[in-house]
Formats: structure tokens, C-alpha cells, sequence
């Protein structure tokens, strides 16, 4: 059955980045539809802390506040990181950032993606005027014949037109595909281990990294006083240190982390998760965009991925507002450009930088390790370039 009404923009994919851009831009008028495959689970307070979590930057929280869900986030169970401290396990120097430096409270937030995610879609729930599709996989996506709007086709034979249709679908996008987007992938045979880890020493609301030859490891403080570490290993150690028992993985993880905060005292179960580097070869189409991780995977060790999807958002949501107050045409190739210019080149910059680092970094070269110990001390003592580095790491 195919609507005759044509919706402004179809959004695919309920993520933390695509139901952020559908709720913006109902927000600012424009008639919006989510269509989403599976319901995001719900967040319960009494549930231990998911293992899934990010680290929120200043822009994204911008953004939440913004959306008006920020409080219901913050209030529900978050924490403020307010220290960042980066060192290498062959090199004396370390790097360490601190909120009170940049006049802020907090450099960011640890929260829980399952959180996000189901606070962001009650208030679409609750909106009333975004027309939700779920469960509801999209099969195909075609341009009307004048150019002017796509059509998409549900597996179930639904038809949804829209003048602009998003592809907020993850990494894996149908929707990327469907349009004939090429990605370029680095897979860095390797898996990042999440955990909940409890330690001896207080985190003290700091977000830790250290860099090991062939290995990262991050500790992000979480309300209750653990911690959530990432521990990005190459694919044959991640499966070794998912089989170790919870005592041997508890000492090898301590050992890894210097003992920074002391022994680990107690773990929960772990996961992994593979790590590449994706980037989309255009972000847009006719009558289309991508944004999130549709557009871009990256490595985890900045923790940006998310932080560089709901900028996407944002920005995408500011473009097509301008042209509309313009009284242009919101989903004109020339609107749809300004888009791609602005965010193409930074996500760029951030994932290269990203790659460069883990490359930088993950090598045990001793040369290497001189330079890198030399070049985290010296923008720990340069204030303008420490304020750089805060300021990207901020968002
Ligand atoms: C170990 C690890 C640690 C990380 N830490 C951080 C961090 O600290 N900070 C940070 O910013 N980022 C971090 N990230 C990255 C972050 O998790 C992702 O960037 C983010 O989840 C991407 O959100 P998204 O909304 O773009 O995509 P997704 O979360 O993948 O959402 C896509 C949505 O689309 C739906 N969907 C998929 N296909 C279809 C379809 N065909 N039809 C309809 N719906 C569909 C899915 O069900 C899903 O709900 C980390 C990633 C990893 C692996």
C-alpha cells in the first residue's frame, strides 16, 4: 500500500543518532517518520550497568539538553568524568587533561547506550507527530520519477515517500547499500573487551588511558565507584583473555593498567566487539543522506564515535532548517552538499587521526616510543596545544 501524503524525511534506524535527528527535527517542524527494526530495550534503574556505554562529549550533551532529555539521562544514572590522564606503557610521558583548567565542570559523561537510547525514544513516543515504524525493515529505496522524493518499500510491502530519507541504519547500513554507497575499510584485527571492573584505589571522575605496545586500554569511571574498561587487543589475544577465568583476567588486567587504581578486585562478565575503521564514500544522494555510523566507524580509543554521529545530526538539522527559512528547497542537491562538505572532511580528519594514533601508538618500537613519551609531554606543557586537544576531545 503506498501513502499519497510525502513525509518531509524518513529516517532509518532508531540508534542514539537517528531518533536524536528525528526528534530535532520534529522539533523544528518538519513532518518526520522513524523506522526502526527492533524496539531498543528498555533501561531499568534496578539492572546491573549495561556493558554497552559511551563517553558523552560536551557538543552531545549540547544536543540532549536541546532535545530535552538531557535531565532524564543525567538524573537516571551518568557520570561526570572530569579528568582525563593518557600515558604509555614505554614512554615516561603522559597527557592529562582537567575540567577546572577549561572553566567547565565536567570534560563529559559515561553513560549507558541502552540509557540513551530508550530515553530518546519515549520522547519520540511522546511527541505524537513522528509517525514510528517498528518492527519494519526497508527492502528498497527508489527515486520518484521527478526527482523530487523517494519512495521506500518495506519487507512487509508498506511504502513510505519522503522528500529526504536518512540512513542512520549503523554500520552496517541496508540503506548505504541500497544506494550504491562504497565504504573504505580498515579492519584492525582487532576486538575491543568491554567489562565492569572494580578496583582497590577511587577513580577519582577521571577517564584513564594507557597505550601498550599492540593494545589500548581505557578505564571510564562509572557512578558506582567501578569502572568500564575498553581493551582493544588483537583478535587471537582478545580470545585468550575472554577464556581466562575472572581471577587470571582480573591480574593480567591490573598488570595491563600499571595498577593505576590499585588490584582489580571484582569483574562482570565480558564482551567483545570488532574494531575497523569504515568510512562512507559520499554522504549523500539524491533525496538522501547518511549520518552515524552509517557514515563512519572508528577506532573506540578516543571513545568519539557517537560524539561524531549526533554532530551529523545536528548539522544536518541546521541545513535543512537554513534552506527551509530560505524558502529553498531543504532537500536540493545544493542544500544536501552543504551537509557533506561540513561533516565529510571532519569526520575525516577525526578517524585518520583516530588510525594514526592506534597505529602511532600500537608499535613497539622503541624510536616511536621516545617520540611519542616526548610528544605527550610536550602538549601537556604547551597550554595552547593542550587546550586544542581538550577542546577535540571535548567536542
Ligand atoms: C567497544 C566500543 C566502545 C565505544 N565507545 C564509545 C565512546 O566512548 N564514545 C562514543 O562516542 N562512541 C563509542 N563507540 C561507538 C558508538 O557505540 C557508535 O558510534 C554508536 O553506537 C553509533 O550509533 P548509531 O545510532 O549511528 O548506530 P547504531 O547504534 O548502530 O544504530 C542503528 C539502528 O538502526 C537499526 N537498523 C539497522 N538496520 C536497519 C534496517 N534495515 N531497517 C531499520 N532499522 C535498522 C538498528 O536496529 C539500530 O537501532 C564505541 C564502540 C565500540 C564498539
Amino acid at each position: 500500500m503506498i501513502s499519497r501524503r510525502v513525509l518531509d524525511a524518513a529516517i532509518v534506524g532508531a540508534g542514539m543518532v537517528g531518533a536524536a535527528l528525528a526528534l530535532d527535527l520534529a522539533r523544528r517542524g518538519f513532518d518526520v517518520a522513524l523506522i526502526e527494526s527492533r524496539a531498543p530495550a528498555s533501561w531499568r534503574a534496578e539492572d546491573e550497568v549495561d556493558l554497552r556505554v559511551v563517553a558523552l562529549a560536551a557538543s552531545s550533551i549540547a544536543l540532549l539538553r536541546r532535545l530535552d532529555v538531557w535531565t532524564a539521562i543525567v538524573s537516571a544514572r551518568a557520570s561526570a568524568y572530569r579528568r582525563m590522564r593518557v600515558w604509555d606503557a614505554l614512554a615516561p610521558g603522559s597527557l592529562g587533561f582537567d575540567a577546572a583548567e577549561e572553566g567547565a565542570s565536567a570534560l563529559g559523561y559515561i553513560v549507558e547506550n541502552k540509557l540513551i537510547q530508550s530515553v530518546l525514544w519515549q520522547a519520540v513516543e511522546r511527541h505524537g507527530d513522528i509517525a514510528l515504524h517498528c518492527p519494519a525493515r526497508v527492502g528498497a529505496s527508489e527515486l520518484d520519477a521527478g526527482g523530487a522524493a523517494r519512495t521506500l518499500t518495506f519487507e512487509d510491502g508498506l511504502q513510505l515517500r519522503a522528500r529526504l530519507v536518512v540512513g542512520a541504519d549503523g554500520a552496517e547500513s541496508a540503506l548505504r547499500g541500497l544506494l550504491g554507497i562504497e565504504t573504505r575499510d580498515r579492519d584492525y584485527a582487532q576486538r575491543g573487551i568491554v567489562a565492569h571492573v572494580a578496583h582497590e584505589r577511587a577513580h577519582e571522575a577521571t577517564a584513564w588511558q594507557r597505550f601498550l605496545p599492540d593494545a589500548t586500554l581505557a578505564f571510564l569511571p562509572l557512578v558506582d565507584g567501578r569502572s568500564s574498561i575498553v581493551w582493544s587487543v588483537a583478535n587471537d589475544e582478545s580470545e585468550r583473555l575472554l577464556a581466562l577465568d575472572d581471577e587470571a583476567f582480573r591480574a593480567e588486567l591490573g598488570a595491563a593498567f600499571d595498577f593505576r587504581l590499585g588490584a582489580v578486585t571484582a569483574t562482570t562478565k565480558r564482551a567483545a566487539f570488532p574494531l575497523r575503521l569504515r568510512l562512507a564514500e559520499r554522504y549523500i544522494g539524491p533525496c538522501f543522506a547518511l549520518v552515524g555510523d552509517a557514515a563512519h566507524v572508528v577506532h573506540p580509543l578516543a571513545g568519539q564515535g557517537v560524539n561524531l554521529g549526533f554532530r551529523d545530526a545536528v548539522e544536518l538539522a541546521d541545513v535543512l532548517d537554513d534552506a527551509r527559512e530560505r524558502k529553498a528547497d531543504f532537500a536540493s542537491a545544493q542544500a544536501l552538499r552543504r551537509y557533506e562538505r561540513r561533516r565529510r572532511s571532519d569526520n575525516a580528519i577525526s578517524a585518520q587521526a583516530f588510525d594514526a594514533i592506534q597505529r602511532g601508538f600500537g608499535s613497539d618500537n622503541t624510536a616511536l616510543a621516545a617520540l611519542r613519551g616526548a610528544g605527550l609531554a610536550l602538549v601537556d606543557r604547551v597550554t595552547p596545544l593542550k587546550r586544542f586537544f581538550a577542546r577535540r576531545a571535548a567536542g
